[in-house]
């Protein structure tokens, strides 16, 4: 049964990283960001944890560990997975353990590094404009900053400018980094959900463009400012991140000429249905595992429960004094 709740969780983390694009652009950027972050989190601590529980009956199964834990190895050994299932699912969970791990710490010290940039940097209204030639960005921080080139924001008009601010802005107001970085260490734990990664990455952007929108009131003026930023920026991009870039600004650009779009029904039914089930399959591991501890140590209690019962029953009718209390299940 937990082999199968491992293959449920498994199947949730490919069928999310195959749907992770079509659900991104067929939902609300803020419910599809939300429902992404979230079904890769699940999943990856999911796997992880029913992977950890595999490892862990096998280890305690091993007759010196159960014994001296007052478990029945034999009990064990016949409600859990085969001993080389649960030794290679401790090798696989270790290594992507230790990936998550330094991911975490990797993404800690990065907002650490920002949240410092950020207290160094003036704050006049969160907007800190550089001399360079650089794409404009919010720095996550307590309070975040908003950073923007100055030959960027030369190179725009007036609404454009406040566009582009309010988009920046927006990412800070919503806090997308903690998103991003809950989805990186999710990745790191569960290499299958990279595309999940991208579409989280690009509901994010979707995300505070609508909130732009809604701030400027005209959606033609945010997708003027995206293009024209990308293209006073572009001059400075690498080919690689320059496609990326201009892929993703075109389809927000499209996004943002049409009026706005509701969530198909169908897509937030399967995007909830991808955190449901491995959600679901962490629970059933969890009660089953308690079961079967319970069984192993009430076996161990009644190692020759006949036996203990027949004598029981003799003590107690011998005794003068009536029934004694019955030790032996306590
Ligand atoms: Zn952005």
């Amino acid at each position: 049964m937990i082999v199968a709740a491992l293959i449920a969780c498994l199947g949730a983390g490919i069928a999310l990283a195959l749907a992770a694009p079509v659900l991104g652009r067929s939902m609300r950027p803020a419910p599809a960001t939300v429902l992404l972050t979230a079904g890769a989190f699940v999943v990856s601590a999911g796997t992880g944890f029913i992977a950890c529980v595999m490892c862990f009956e096998t280890i305690a199964g091993i007759p010196a560990i159960a014994a001296a834990c007052g478990w029945s190895a034999r009990q064990l050994h016949s409600s859990s997975p085969a001993p080389w299932a649960g030794m290679l699912a401790g090798a696989v969970v270790s290594v992507l353990l230790a990936r998550s791990l330094i991911s975490v710490v990797g993404e800690g010290r990065s907002l650490w590094q920002s949240a410092a940039a950020c207290r160094r940097m003036p704050n006049v209204a969160g907007l800190v404009i550089i001399p360079e030639l650089e794409s404009p960005r919010a720095i996550a921080g307590f309070p975040g900053r908003v950073v923007v080139g100055a030959p960027v924001l030369a190179a725009l008009g007036p609404r454009h400018r406040q566009a582009l601010i309010a988009h920046e802005q927006a990412h800070l107001i919503a806090h997308h980094h903690a998103y991003l970085q809950l989805v990186e260490v999710a990745t790191a734990a569960n290499p299958i959900l990279r595309p999940v990664r991208r579409a989280v990455r690009l509901s994010t952007e979707r995300w505070a463009d609508e909130i732009a929108a809604d701030q400027i009131g005209d959606r033609r003026v945010v997708a003027g400012a995206i293009v024209a930023a990308a293209t006073v920026t572009s001059a400075d991009a690498t080919i690689t991140r320059l496609a990326f870039a201009q892929d993703e600004v075109a389809y927000r650009v499209q996004v943002l000429l049409q009026p706005r779009r509701r969530s198909l029904p169908a897509a937030a039914v399967l995007g909830a249905l991808l955190v449901v089930v491995p959600a679901g399959a962490v629970a059933t591991t969890a009660h089953i595992t308690e079961g079967t501890f319970e069984r192993a140590h009430a076996r161990l209690v009644h190692p020759h429960a006949p036996l203990t019962r027949w004598v029981h029953s003799v003590v107690v009718t011998a005794h003068p004094a009536g029934p004694m209390p019955d030790t032996a299940a306590q």
